[in-house]
């Protein structure tokens, strides 16, 4: 086995799912991360098949399931509250699996750090990697606190803010989307199921406006919008309830759950695809580090874990460190490729409704349907 002692930096999907299949793996891992405790807020998340299939080989997909809530299919509304389509989603982990869940991102990251300290994962808040020097067979990191530490293999899982990326010699850098995002968590009733409704027309800043169950009594919303806040004085709570005004249905309910004390957040939406090397002698990045897209098919954690998951697999088999992370590149690409292009494409098509030839539909169906596949 080529690596025994490995720091991860980063404890979100990517760094979490590394520290757990490597310590399955019997690898000694430490994980450090910058926040100097694990924070309890946090948004909805839509959580599909090939992502549960990762969650059932590490042995979390039984608390992974309790909480959250199962989607098998999308109902596509009008913005007056017609239905437009029922859409099944399909099942990216097998049949075996629902083709996604919707949940609480900190219920699940609580999962991932249970397992984790389970298995023996030493967890340090509060650090960051200031420095590390490839040396040979070994890597040295230097953290915030000053410590200088030797590994087999240092994994960055910094997320696509990732600030190591850039000392991999990776060119690469997170750029705009185009889109904005708003998300809330709010009340629902036990009848509502997953939905995205469309605008008749670009009149109040919403693309789209969506909500996917979390549990029997909660459900997550988002509206998607232009980067930019309009300067309209209006709290965050008013202007999206601004932005859902025209739509109607069940969106009526939702928009009326929102008040001042709702939890919600506003982000400019940015991606990044790292085509080059991810690894640098014995430093190598991964999840969102590398790539993240709009998430228009929902599939950002997904591919995070799935990387975990498969890069564990490869660095503890017999061989040479080099070539296994040089092969494990050469796999993930293009079925990453395959999702940040459709993620792209159809970010594109949300700015510019009405461009001849968009088809939405087919290029979800075809970018999920090609996940079904084992990574
Ligand atoms: C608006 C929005 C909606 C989304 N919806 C979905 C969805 O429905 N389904 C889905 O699958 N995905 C979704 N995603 C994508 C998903 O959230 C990400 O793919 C996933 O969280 C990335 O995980 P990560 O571990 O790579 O990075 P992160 O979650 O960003 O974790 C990085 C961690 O590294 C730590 N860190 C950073 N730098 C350092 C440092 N120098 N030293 C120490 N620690 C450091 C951070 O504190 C953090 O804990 C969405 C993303 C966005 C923006």
């Amino acid at each position: 086995m080529s690596v025994r002692n490995v720091l991860i930096v980063g404890g979100g999907f990517t760094g979490l799912t590394a520290a757990i299949a490597l310590a399955q793996r019997d690898v000694k891992v430490t994980l450090v991360d910058k926040a100097p405790a694990w924070a309890r807020v946090g948004h909805g998340l839509t959580i599909q098949g090939n992502a549960l299939r990762v969650f059932t080989e590490i042995g979390v997909i039984d608390d992974v399931l309790a909480v959250g809530q199962e989607e098998n299919s999308l109902t596509l509304f009008f913005a007056d509250g017609r239905v437009m389509a029922e859409m099944p989603t399909p099942r990216t982990g097998g049949d075996d699996l629902p083709a996604t869940i919707g949940a609480l991102r900190p219920d699940l990251h609580e999962i991932l750090v249970r397992k984790a300290e389970e298995l023996g994962v030493e967890i340090r808040l509060g650090l960051e990697l200031t420095s590390y020097q490839n040396d040979g067979e070994t890597a040295v990191s230097t953290l915030s606190d000053g410590t200088t530490e030797t590994w087999d293999l240092i994994v960055i899982a910094e997320g696509i803010k990732s600030q190591t990326r850039p000392k991999l010699g990776i060119a690469e850098d997170r750029a705009p989307s185009g889109l904005g995002i708003w998300r809330a968590v709010t009340s629902r009733t036990p009848e509502m199921t997953g939905g995205i409704a469309y605008p008749f027309e670009d009149d109040g800043g919403a693309y789209k406006v969506g909500y996917t169950p979390v549990n029997a009594d909660q459900c997550y919303i988002f509206v998607l919008c232009r980067p930019e806040r309009p300067d309209n004085g209006l709290e965050g709570w008013q202007e999206v309830k601004r932005l859902m005004e025209n739509f109607h249905g069940p969106f009526d309910y939702l928009r009326e759950s929102i008040t001042a004390d709702t939890f919600l957040n506003f982000q400019e939406i940015e991606w990044i695809f790292v085509e080059g090397p991810w690894h640098e002698g014995r430093v190598v990045a991964l999840g969102e580090a590398v790539h993240a897209v709009p998430p228009l098919i929902a599939q950002g954690a997904a591919q995070c874990v799935e990387d975990s998951l498969l890069f564990a697999q490869y660095v503890t088999e017999e061989g040479a460190l080099e070539d296994q992370l040089s092969a494990f590149y050469a796999r993930r690409i293009p079925r990453i490729k395959g999702v940040v292009d459709a993620s792209l494409q159809l970010a594109h098509w949300e700015q510019n409704p009405g461009t001849p030839g968009a088809d939405p539909g087919r290029v979800m169906g075809m970018a999920l349907g090609a996940l079904v596949a084992a990574p």
